[in-house]
């Protein structure tokens, strides 16, 4: 038997992990215990790799879908021809303007993917392209830009050093970290903790990780008020860092005035706690030796994401705690993102549509929107190419998405499962998994708490005719007469953006494999030149009061959104996003060892609130809201803070009898509940707004 060293294409840590392989075949996946940095840690996710490898119902042939809606296998050389000719058609008939894409969240765990997707779009000349970025995070690059002048900029917490780290809606032990790429979280939890220092968990319900910290309960989507009072508490007792602000800031001024409109007193019943709480956090954050924040999707996925994340920046800069020994710093890794990507500037980025004013921040425009121009009647979209991604249940609105995937002309996924995006497509093309394909640990750049690079190779060979994206865009490429990576001599130059970058570090990929566990470790974040090298904004300041926010309304947006807070009924029930260590988004859903108990997924309500609707554990209960409404069984968390009721999102298979596993456990699309279309994102990002959702709920008779 031969061990290989991988690592885990699932999330942001990218756990190193030992394929065994027997005669060219995958038969056993372990934690790689020598990888020098995440040392032998790998969650239920990755190890469940050999299963996701040897699935049956993975997609091992290009599909094509026939007259009568039945999918068909083709050839590799059929699909490519046939794909080529339909664009063509599409091209001829509409222009390139009336093409689009959708990237999912693997595109992110899978390096050499994006650039083949890049080059292929460029070259078509596609322009309208959407990503799940506007699902989960957007909100983080807009408020980067806005405060550090670049979207590649997130100062990360300093957890070996730091005293207080502030954890605003994530929760570690169940979905790791986002945005922090960092292996088992809960030990670096558990080592702040042993030093004598705290870690404070802020979000609507007591979550697993807070069993080793402390729970800070707030209502749903009002993180941004108790940031806002938390600063204005730190101003008003005079624990700002003077000497900080003096060298670096801009806009101080502005962001004061901001933030006096919310002190502790007026926004604590909108938060959901009392004023005493939040000035003490605020002066214990101030007052601690070092003090670190991160926030995650909790924060991400409501209506005030980028302002909270700007919040959150100010918090840890006023202390004097940005580029501190146990503040947060900015992690080079192994290529200086933000210094090399330059200054971007926010107000460049939008523009006026006919659903109003929208931007697009990263390349992508909002997924929520995705419906609508596919049905714009100016100007609409008639081929869609999606790659590993799946939004007909990611996004709100999954009926309105359905009804537009079939006006499409064509309709093009590729994905290693015939998921429920592609029972509308024309053409399914079978992907490579993580064990066939080349890569590298691209995902964690500038936000590894250990900084490392790991290359490797396939593992296996590709099961099937399963094939990586650089093949099938490069094939599609080659078959529209466009440059392709395939027309090199002799093996494509696969990585060579890649070890473009690496020469930063005096690196090769090719290297980098040979290396035990293909992995270097690079440099420790260290502090000490984020003001001089790192910052992009025009004056090398933090521009603590963003002109952008109020020329795009989100400084008035936040008064009025506080206001309706305030006026809300007491009784009224909110929906938020929870995580499970048997979900991850709706991709391992056919997996036995991830479903673990294979329960569906519930719906939880507080103890005292499932009494006032006449419920209990297990009985079923119908959610609804202007959007949509599901039926789902109940249980019972009193962790929860009163008036939050908690679904993980990914269910929803009943029609998507190709995964057997799944479908005989379908659970509900929880995002059925969610807005959709113009006005259901925030405007300063394009981000969903998924969580914090007003929700109906009722007993299901009999
Ligand atoms: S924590 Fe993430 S990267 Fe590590 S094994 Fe689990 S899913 Fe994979």
């Amino acid at each position: 038997m031969k061990e290989v060293s991988t690592f885990c294409r699932i999330c942001e840590p990218s756990c190193g992990l030992i394929a065994e392989v027997e005669d060219g075949e995958l038969v056993g996946v372990r934690p790689d215990a020598e990888h020098p940095v995440t040392k032998g840690f790998a969650c239920n996710k990755g190890l469940a790799g050999l299963d996701l490898h040897r699935d049956p119902d993975r997609l091992d042939h290009p599909l094509r879908r026939r007259a009568d809606g039945r999918f068909e296998a083709i050839s590799w050389e059929v699909a490519i021809r046939e794909i080529a000719e339909r664009i063509r058609e599409v091209q001829s008939r509409h222009g390139t303007k009336a093409f689009a894409s959708y990237i999912g969240n693997p595109s992110a765990f899978n390096a050499l993917a994006g650039p083949a997707m890049g080059s292929f779009l460029g070259q078509l000349g596609v322009r309208k392209n959407f990503s799940s970025g506007t699902q989960d995070c957007a909100n983080k690059f807009a408020g980067a830009e806005a405060v550090y002048g670049t979207s590649t900029c997130h100062p990360i917490p300093d957890f070996e050093h730091t005293d207080f780290l502030l954890v605003l809606g994530s929760n570690p032990q169940v979905s790791r970290m986002s945005f922090v790429s960092i292996s088992d979280p809960m030990a670096a939890m558990r080592g702040i903790r042993s030093r004598g220092g705290r870690v404070v968990y802020v979000g609507p319900r007591t979550i697993e990780s807070a069993r080793r910290g402390e729970m800070f309960l707030v209502q749903p989507g009002t993180d941004v008020y108790l940031l806002a009072a938390m600063i204005e508490e730190i101003l008003a007792s005079g624990r700002v860092d003077e000497a900080v602000v003096a060298a670096h800031a801009a806009g101080f001024d502005g962001l004061a005035e901001i933030v006096r409109a919310y002190p502790a007193e007026r926004v604590a019943s909108v938060v959901g706690t009392s004023a005493e709480a939040i000035r003490q956090l605020a002066r214990d954050f101030a007052d601690a030796p070092s003090a670190s924040a991160t926030l995650s999707t909790g924060v991400n996925m409501g209506r005030q994401g980028t302002t909270a994340y700007w919040l959150m920046q100010m918090l840890v800069f006023l202390t004097g705690n940005l580029d501190r020994r146990g503040g947060n710093l900015y992690g080079r890794g192994f290529y200086p993102a933000a210094p090399r990507s330059g200054r971007t500037d926010p107000s460049k980025h939008f523009f006026d549509s006919e659903w109003g004013r929208i931007r697009k921040i990263r390349g992508s425009l909002p997924g929520n929107l995705m419906a609508d121009a596919i049905r714009s009647e100016a100007d609409p979209i008639r081929a869609l190419f999606v790659v590993c991604g799946n939004p007909v249940l990611s996004v709100g609105g999954e009926a309105a998405m359905r009804e537009a995937l079939e006006a499409l002309e064509l309709l093009v996924v590729v994905d290693l499962y015939p998921n429920a995006t592609a029972e509308h497509a024309d053409y399914v093309l079978p992907a490579a998994d993580g064990f066939e394909r080349a890569d590298l640990n691209l995902c964690g750049l500038g936000l590894q708490a250990r900084p490392f690079v790991q290359v490797c190779g396939p593992v296996v060979e590709p099961r099937a005719d399963r094939k990586p994206e650089w093949w099938i865009f490069g094939r599609l490429e080659q078959a529209l007469g466009l440059d392709s990576v395939l027309d090199a001599d002799g093996a494509p130059p696969l990585f060579g953006r890649l070890d473009h970058m690496l020469r930063a570090t005096g690196h090769t990929a090719a290297e980098i494999a040979k290396a035990p566990s293909g992995t270097i470790v690079l440099p420790s974040l260290e502090p000490g030149r984020f003001y001089d090298d790192v910052i992009q904004t025009e004056d090398g300041r933090v521009a603590c009061d963003p002109p952008v926010f109020h020329a795009e309304g989100a400084i008035e947006r936040m008064e009025t959104i506080f206001e309706s807070l305030a006026d809300e009924p007491g009784e009224r029930l909110k929906l938020i996003s929870k995580r499970e260590p048997s979900m991850h988004n709706s991709w391992l859903q056919n997996l036995p060892k991830v479903r673990g108990r294979h329960r569906e997924p519930r719906m939880w309500l507080h103890p005292e609130d499932a009494s006032r609707i006449g419920v209990g554990e297990g009985d079923r209960v119908r959610a609804r809201n202007a959007y949509g409404e599901i039926e789902v069984a109940v249980a019972l968390d009193p962790g929860l803070a009163k008036g939050v009721v908690a679904m993980p999102h990914g269910g929803g298979f009943s029609g998507s009898p190709a995964l057997r596993f799944a479908a005989a456990r379908p659970g509900e699309n929880v995002n059925r509940l969610l807005p959709h279309g113009p006005g259901s994102f925030e405007p300063l990002s394009g981000q969903a707004f998924m969580t914090g959702i007003p929700v109906e709920v009722e007993p299901v008779a009999g």
